[in-house]
């Protein structure tokens, strides 16, 4: 059997209390700005970085600054918002999730995981670090950092081990007593600041006596991403000469960037003669590698579906995925 009888609570929560990251949506336990600002940043860092989100957060939160003001805020200004971030639809979610929030559970956020499940956008992961760190439960989010952790320190090298069938077995060892609002984030901070994917720093790190992994002196290798694939795209731009236009839909049927406006977009390596082609350029997006050849021809009329919108200004929200595309065609006016 394993040997669980580390303390891992206590040594996680002792490091983290000397070494967190001073974050801006890291408020008091129990402040009034706490669901807002956790709920908000969970959101932004699903797929994103710590370094990318925290400008977003904090242009997002000066002009909205608590959740009943995000609930009546509109999708557009939400959407204004979080361009550049990507994913979008997270912003969707966000902004329907609030609402029910409000309407439904009078600005707080569920006590019972089924019905923060429920929510729009928050999956098994979020709801567990939302019950964690808004009503300190009992609940350790695995997510690739976390069972990293967990595998590095009690199996070592082994790979495909159910970690989250290991952590529910040994719940008493795992959960902290009374503070598990720090615990949830500590083993997220300690997974992203010391036993990290691509470089552990076990010299450093204060678990090294008790991690299978460091006795195995296997420091390297052992890392859980998602690697994308790469596809190729062609995109067809309709552009109105004399009025400096382009033609855009929002019924292009990718699976990712559904509902945005965009030129035509097809999956496909084919070179098309019937239209001009541009240039070629690569754009990573939801994670799908788009290779992708730019075509255009100039013509009044464009399919059914398709607007024509301006090069500069709109009053639709326009994806910076698009502007991209608005700045390579350009050059062709
Ligand atoms: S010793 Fe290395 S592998 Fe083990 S927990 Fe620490 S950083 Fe991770």
């Amino acid at each position: 059997m394993h040997n669980c009888r580390n303390n891992l609570p206590k040594k996680i929560l002792q490091w983290y209390d000397n070494n967190k990251r001073s974050l801006p949506w890291r408020v008091k336990f129990k402040s009034p700005k706490m669901l807002y600002y956790r709920l908000l940043s969970e959101f932004m860092l699903q797929q994103t970085q710590v370094k990318t989100v925290i400008p977003y957060f904090k242009k997002f939160t000066k002009k909205i600054n608590n959740l009943k003001k995000l609930s009546t805020t509109s999708e557009r200004n939400v959407l204004k918002l979080w361009e550049g971030l990507g994913y979008y639809r997270r912003a969707k979610n966000l902004l329907s999730t609030s609402k029910i929030l409000i309407k439904k559970y009078d600005a707080k956020l569920p006590k019972k995981i089924e019905e923060i499940k429920k929510l729009p956008g928050i999956g098994e992961y979020t709801s567990n670090v939302l019950l964690a760190l808004i009503h300190n439960k009992a609940a350790i989010a695995v997510d690739g950092n976390v069972k990293r952790v967990f595998t590095r320190l009690y199996f070592g090298n082994k790979k495909d081990v159910n970690i989250k069938e290991f952590i529910d077995k040994n719940k008493k060892s795992f959960y902290s007593r009374k503070r598990n609002s720090d615990y949830v984030e500590a083993l997220m901070e300690f997974g992203a600041l010391i036993c990290n994917a691509r470089d552990p720093k076990c010299s450093i790190c204060e678990l090294k006596s008790m991690c299978k992994y460091y006795k195995q002196g296997r420091k390297h290798s052992l890392r859980i991403s998602k690697i994308s694939k790469e596809k190729k795209f062609n995109i067809y731009c309709y552009l109105d000469k004399k009025h400096k236009k382009i033609a855009l839909t929002r019924k292009n049927k990718l699976g990712f960037l559904d509902n945005f406006y965009l030129p035509s977009v097809k999956e496909s390596s084919y070179k098309n003669k019937n239209w001009n082609y541009l240039c070629s350029y690569k754009n990573t997006i939801s994670n799908t590698k788009m290779n992708i050849k730019l075509y255009y021809k100039f013509s009044s009329k464009i399919p059914q579906d398709f607007g024509w919108y301006s090069l500069g200004k709109n009053k639709a929200f326009i994806p910076t995925f698009t502007k991209k595309i608005f700045k390579r065609v350009s050059v062709v006016y």
